[in-house]
């Protein structure tokens, strides 16, 4: 029995670095500091893997299944690659090579998810700081539109509600906390006060509290808020020793959208001209801030990116991958690490099971059950080493703690067998 220290949870955006995994043999026994949604993750993640390649649904080897899902690509014409956020660095790396090659697009989780964040805050700029510096400083924490409880379960306990930081020794009672949301929520319950929004009204009470923090007296209620209680927030805010907003998907996919991001950015702009304010994105798959800077560091570009003049272009909304399927645009599509079957919109959907669709996964989800070609893969952060990005953008090692199940190969290894192959079909052609 071997017990492996400091491993850092491949599920969510918090990116815990502390868990102790025990190991038996090829088996893990136990994950301790985990998570009920990490345990399960670990615990279960030798369960129901697909043992076989297949190509429409029949068992092949892994070459075969290759080879098909290397003509697939080579011979479209408007290809793209989705996914990328639940994988390791090297192989979002291979995802951007796979669409430059094949003069397709590559998009990832993002551009349903925190993609008017970034558009937000490539036009505003954004106050940032680390996790730690939150755990540390802050003593008023605000979550907007985001239920840690039931996304990003330690949070709380690790960076923001309780913890005894440097400048906060009394960990829970020197922080005061805000959940602001349209319904009361978990968070709402551990929260010092609840502020109620109107649906859609976030971009108004996100103005008017920085109109109050710039000294404007507010006179009317505000998207359901009183008055007088976005006036006693902003004199808190400018108050507060450090504050930090954490916003979630209530946020960015509410009315709005990226102009909510952009309000609240200038709201933390203002404060900062009193105290020190910052914000940060609740993001949720573990690695899609690692899909956003490496998919930027090799094209310029986060997220909904074309190669097929040869070059790197950007869009959202023309580039997005839900966007691209609801138009019946691409005609192949490779998903890595990603189940967009089961969240995208039906037409959405249902474009990829008319195209030739290729899925990298460790389990059968309804994206694979739609896919001409599946190839099992290994999991990254249990299986195999890499590199992810925390939500606050900082990058941590992802630990193996035992051998791939089956003996699969990990995502990059597959994906370098793809490009490979896709080189010489177009060398070739
Ligand atoms: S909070 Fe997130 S990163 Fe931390 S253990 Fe739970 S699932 Fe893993």
């Amino acid at each position: 029995m071997a017990v492996i220290t400091d491993v850092v949870c491949p599920f969510c955006g918090c990116l815990c670095d502390d868990l102790e995994i025990t190991v038996e043999g090829n088996e893990i026994k136990g994950a301790k500091n985990a998570c009920a949604i990490s345990r399960s993750k670990f615990m279960s993640h030798g369960e129901n893997r697909i043992r076989t390649p297949t190509v429409k649904g029949k068992e092949v080897s892994l070459e075969k299944a290759v080879e098909a899902a290397a003509k697939a690509l080579a011979s479209a014409k408007r290809p793209i690659v989705y996914g990328l956020s639940s994988t390791e660095c090297d192989a979002i790396a291979r995802c951007v090579e796979l669409a430059e090659i094949t003069g397709g697009v590559v998009d990832n989780t993002a551009s349903v998810c925190h993609g008017p964040t970034i558009l937000a805050l490539q036009q505003v700029g954004e106050s940032k700081t680390s996790l730690g510096e939150v755990k540390n400083r802050a003593d008023l924490v605000i979550f907007w539109g985001s239920n840690p409880p039931a996304a990003h379960i330690r949070h709380f306990v690790r960076y923001s509600v309780t913890p005894r930081g440097l400048y906060v020794p009394e960990g829970r009672k020197g922080r005061y906390v805000v959940h602001v949301d349209v319904r009361e929520t978990p968070t709402s319950r551990v929260a010092d006060q609840f502020i109620k929004v109107d649906h859609g009204g976030d971009f108004e009470l996100l103005l008017a509290l920085r109109a109050a923090v710039r000294g404007a007296k507010i006179t009317e209620d505000i998207s359901g808020v009183p008055a007088e209680e976005i006036n006693a927030l902003a004199k808190r805010m400018k108050e507060a020793k450090m504050g930090i907003v954490f916003f979630g998907l209530g946020l960015t996919q509410s009315d709005g959208r990226h102009m909510n991001i952009d309000v609240a950015v200038g709201l933390v702009a203002e404060l900062n001209h009193h105290t020190k304010f910052v914000l940060t994105p609740m993001r949720g798959h573990y690695n899609v801030a690692g899909a956003n800077t490496v998919t930027t560091w090799q094209t310029g570009y986060p997220y909904a990116v074309d190669f097929a003049r040869g070059y790197p272009r950007y869009n959202p909304g023309e580039y997005t991958a839900v966007d691209m399927l609801a138009k019946g645009e691409p005609d192949a599509a490779i998903i890595v690490a990603s189940d967009p079957a089961a969240t995208f919109p039906a037409n959405s959907a249902k474009h990829l099971a008319r195209i030739p669709t290729i899925t990298l996964d460790q389990k059968v989800t309804p994206t694979t059950m739609l896919s001409d070609v599946v190839i099992p893969v290994a999991t990254a952060g249990i299986e195999v080493e890499g590199t992810a990005y925390r939500m606050d953008g900082f990058s941590l090692r992802l630990s193996k703690v035992v051998e791939p199940h089956g003996g699969v190969k990990s995502d990059r290894e597959v994906l370098d067998m793809i490009i490979e192959r896709v080189k010489a079909l177009k060398e070739d052609a």
